[in-house]
């Protein structure tokens, strides 16, 4: 059984290391983010909640966030163990995520700030497999096709320099000081995230002993 948490500010390449893990190591991915996009696409009554707070950049509510990941680690369908993304990110969902599992490592994406809206700006997803796909330099008669299946891509309403500017500073006020609270209990592999995708993947393997 692994239990890992994935961090790093946006764009780090969260989601798509975090899928490579759990494809091969049989994880259950547990992305918060995709959880609330999924509920506004469904226009559920936690989606209505969430949407305007999520497109201005902000966190949802400590309370709602943690009945939503409790609800799904208590599924129990993380047989070989689980890799979760976006969560936590204050010191009070750390806590409470401490209180309640034994984590085995904290991978931590360390990418410079600049880097950061390129990479989100140029980001976009694949309104029918949903993953991630980076659009930066490509033909524009491809750029809204994903690579991975053919579907349309599209931009997360999120992604654009008001919300990112929101995020970011979140990030560094609350996010980034729970490293610390990690570091003092769990093993925190930190991963130069500038690198390709092949190489971040390999070093955190190495760094886990995967
Ligand atoms: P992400 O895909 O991880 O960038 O998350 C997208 C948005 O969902 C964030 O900007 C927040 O509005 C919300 N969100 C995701 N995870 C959390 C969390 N752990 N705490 C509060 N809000 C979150």
């Amino acid at each position: 059984m692994r239990k890992y948490v994935i961090m790093g500010i946006q764009g780090s390449g969260k989601g798509t290391q975090a899928q490579l893990l759990a494809a091969d190591f049989d994880l259950v991915h547990i992305a918060v983010g995709d959880i609330f996009r999924w509920n506004v696409e469904q226009h559920t009554k936690l989606g209505a909640h969430v949407r305007r707070i999520m497109s201005v950049g902000e966190l949802v509510d400590d309370e709602v966030v943690e009945s939503i990941v409790r609800e799904r680690l208590e599924r129990h369908d993380w047989n070989y163990g689980f890799i979760i993304d976006g969560f936590p990110r204050n010191a009070r969902q750390a806590e409470f995520f401490l209180e309640s599992y034994d984590i085995d490592g904290v991978i931590l994406l360390e990418m410079p700030d600049e880097d950061v809206a390129g990479r989100v700006l140029s980001r976009r997803i694949c309104s029918a497999c949903g993953l991630d796909d980076d659009v930066a330099g490509r033909d524009p008669a491809e750029a809204d096709v994903c690579a991975a299946c053919g579907g349309q891509l599209v931009a997360r309403e999120d992604d654009n320099p008001e919300a990112l500017a929101a995020r970011l500073r979140d990030y560094h006020e609350k996010t980034k000081p729970i490293v610390e609270l990690f570091e003092r209990k769990e093993f925190v592999a930190r991963v130069d995230a500038t690198q390709s995708i092949p190489v971040v993947q390999t070093e955190i393997r190495r760094q886990l002993g995967l």
